[in-house]
């Protein structure tokens, strides 16, 4: 900063407006000798033109000049939009104050009295020069934020654009892919019941994969389409009781229960503002997931609830497989799974709709976890 100033300082261009050649010698010597670049001006109308054509750094004006004075000259330069900014000395031999005042509000920075002291003047010519390099620093950073704010915010609205339509177009083809494929999965189901050891071993087989195929792909356009929801069917936030919320989760889930043999065991949980239906999506993945990932015990998992300073934190906690530290944020990503679909099926979509939904309701996600060691999922919502 101090050397970007001493270099603008030592180049700055001084305009000496002075009726008097004498005068305007002295100070142009004195000036040039300190490293400033001089220019002089005779008269008013001379120093307005040349402020205007040279853009000085500040300008040196004599207050008694024949024809246009002083403060008329300064005045004008305020007035007009490409010299107004320029600091503006008066050298006046006036000692009124009413003279002195009548400078400041013609719009000069500051005034000198002949005989012209050439260290008190250098002095001030210094600071102004000084102050004027840093406003025109600040000007143009402050130029350079604003058009930042605006590019951002283009930015910003263009996401949300583009972002708005992904959801709209992902929900309506989900949407409608799912009645073609639901005939396509029923049809198939039917073949494989009706034709079943009556073709031939092949053909079992092929029938089969397609069956199973059938059903990743409704599997997959279900999640996509709770995936759009969330933007698209989002619900006003209303107070919800999650131990109502998790009871119905868990009656979705008493299939996955039975056939693993999962314990799940839910403490008492509160009331929060959210909306119900995303509230249901977050405990159904969560307890579904607790009980999929489950090695060779049979599934115990544990949902809790603990009141913080300003918001309650809930946790999943299973007996499961674990995740190593290096995956945890690559979990929450779409379509981010750690197996392969023949270990534990699914499509990689459950946790980034936790995610979305957390987020939506003003909580964050914490996952403690190790391989072999179960893991914990634990999320917060504000408690109202
Ligand atoms: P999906 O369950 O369909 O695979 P998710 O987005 O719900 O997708 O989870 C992403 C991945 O995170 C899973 O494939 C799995 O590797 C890992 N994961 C999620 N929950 C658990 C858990 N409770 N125990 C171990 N791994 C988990």
């Amino acid at each position: 900063m101090d050397d970007h100033l001493a270099q603008s300082e030592s180049k700055a261009t001084i305009l000496i407006v002075d009726d008097m050649p004498a005068n305007l010698e002295v100070m142009t010597n004195h000036l040039e000798r300190q490293g400033y670049r001089a220019v002089v001006a005779l008269s008013g109308d001379e120093g307005l033109e040349r402020a205007e054509f040279v853009h000085p750094d500040l300008i040196l004006l004599d207050v008694m000049m024949p024809g246009l004075d002083g403060f008329e000259t300064c005045r004008r330069l305020k007035a007009n939009p490409r010299t107004r900014d320029i600091p503006v000395i008066f050298m006046t031999a006036l000692t009124d104050t009413a003279d002195k005042l009548a400078g400041f509000a013609a719009g000069a920075v500051d005034y000198v009295t002949k005989p012209l002291n050439g260290a008190e003047v250098l002095a001030r010519i210094d600071s102004h020069v000084t102050l004027y390099a840093l406003r025109r620093q600040l000007a143009e950073q402050n130029d350079q934020l604003q058009q930042e704010i605006v590019a951002r915010a283009a930015t910003q609205a263009a996401l949300e654009r583009s972002n708005a339509e992904f959801e709209q177009l992902a929900y309506v083809a989900s949407h409608d892919m799912q009645e073609p494929l639901r005939m396509i999965a029923s049809y198939l189901q039917l073949l494989a019941r009706r034709y079943q050891g009556r073709l031939d071993a092949d053909a079992d087989e092929f029938i089969g994969y397609a069956v199973d195929g059938a059903k990743r792909m409704q599997a997959l356009i279900n999640d996509l389409l709770a995936l759009s929801r969330l933007g698209t069917k989002a619900k006003p936030f209303a107070p919800t009781d999650c131990n109502r919320v998790v009871q119905t989760a868990l009656s979705d889930l008493v299939v996955a229960i039975e056939e693993s043999g999962a314990t799940v065991n839910v403490s008492k949980l509160p009331t929060v503002m959210g909306d119900e239906t995303q509230l249901l999506q977050l405990f159904r993945n969560l307890l579904s997931n607790a009980i999929k990932f489950h090695g060779e015990a049979q599934p115990i998992v544990q949902l809790s609830a603990e009141a913080l300073d300003a918001e309650w934190k809930f946790s999943v906690q299973d007996n499961g497989i674990g995740i190593a530290s290096e995956y945890f944020e690559r979990i929450f990503i779409l379509f981010q799974r750690l197996h392969g679909r023949s270990q534990y099926p699914g499509t990689g979509i459950g946790l980034a709709i936790c995610k979305k939904i957390v987020e939506r309701h003003g909580g964050h996600f914490e996952l403690q976890s190790q391989p072999g060691q179960g893991s914990t999922f634990s999320f917060t919502l504000p408690r109202t």
